[in-house]
């Protein structure tokens, strides 16, 4: 495997940051994921712009062009003969001595590109079981719209839900409304079809695979409402469903150990799944 380190492209094995890069000593920076299937990068301009945005927030500088990312993302792709799977991105503030301020010199900031091949049959395997889930008391900080490399509460959180037999963690707010899992959007299905979703404010990640499936829900004709819901109405549901770039639309099958419906994946899910990569944006990756 390769990986691009900074203006190389060295074995994976051998990728290495700088001790002093604000990433590994700060958590300072940013990352994207995004999902490569059949040859396209699915959603690339969505994921760009949104690391973009996330950069902004945080004042920090593209560390290349958008252009040549966009190529070192191919290359990446190319050289580990990737054709399904995932491209990883993070770009951190750069290398500087620890201090919590800003670098009062300018550093370019650092760039690391991994890439890696997924099975399609294991991924569609997994998702025709569905997951179970479990919720967490919310305890991140109040910019989780900013998609920063700071995931200690998200690590924890999918440790007890691995440690549970369960596939993912909802945070809930104190009023007992579901935020979104550890690494995914989370949605339901209500009795009467509509898909609810909380709104993408500051309080979760704006996903781009959550506005894909809003797009392939509009194709399919169902409603979408961008609501909170209580776990007991999520508990309550016809379905219930993730969103990420790399897990798609992923069917939970049981919410606390109560099961959503009948336990089983649900038809609504599945639809939004067979239909995502057709409405979804492709970018070729040569
Ligand atoms: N919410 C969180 C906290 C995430 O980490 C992720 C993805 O990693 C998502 C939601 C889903 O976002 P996307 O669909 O852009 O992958």
């Amino acid at each position: 495997r390769i990986a691009y380190v900074n203006g190389r492209y060295v074995r994976h094995a051998d990728a290495a940051v700088h001790v002093e890069d604000r990433g590994y000593q700060l958590a300072d920076g940013v990352y994207e994921v995004c999902e490569i299937k059949r040859g396209y990068i699915v959603d690339e301009r969505g994921h760009l712009d949104r690391l973009d945005r996330s950069m902004r927030e945080l004042r920090m500088d593209w560390p290349v062009e958008r252009k040549a990312m966009e190529l070192i993302l191919r290359e990446v792709i190319r050289r580990n003969h990737v054709r399904n799977g995932m491209v990883y991105v993070q770009v951190t503030r750069g290398v500087a001595p620890r201090d919590h301020a800003f670098p009062t010199k300018p550093v370019r900031s650092a760039l690391v590109v991994t890439a890696k091949r997924m099975d399609p049959r294991a991924v569609e395997a997994k998702a025709a079981k569905g997951m179970a889930v479990i919720t967490v008391p919310e305890n991140r900080w109040e910019r989780v719209d900013i998609k920063t490399i700071g995931l200690l509460p998200n690590v924890l959180a999918k440790q007890a839900a691995v440690e549970a037999g369960a596939g993912e963690a909802w945070f809930v707010d104190p009023d007992g409304t579901v935020k979104e899992g550890a690494s995914t959007n989370a949605w339901i299905v209500t009795k009467d079809g509509s898909l609810v979703t909380r709104p993408a404010d500051h309080g979760i990640l704006r996903g781009i695979t959550r506005a894909t499936v809003m797009k392939v829900a509009d194709k399919l004709g169902l409603r979408v409402e961008e609501r909170v819901f209580s776990v007991e109405e999520a508990q309550a549901a016809r379905e219930a469903f993730v969103t990420s770039a790399t897990s798609l639309v992923s069917p939970v099958v049981s919410i606390n150990g109560k099961p959503v419906a009948n336990g089983h994946p649900g038809s609504v899910a599945r639809s939004l799944r067979e239909a995502f990569f057709e409405i979804a944006e492709k970018s070729p990756t040569c």
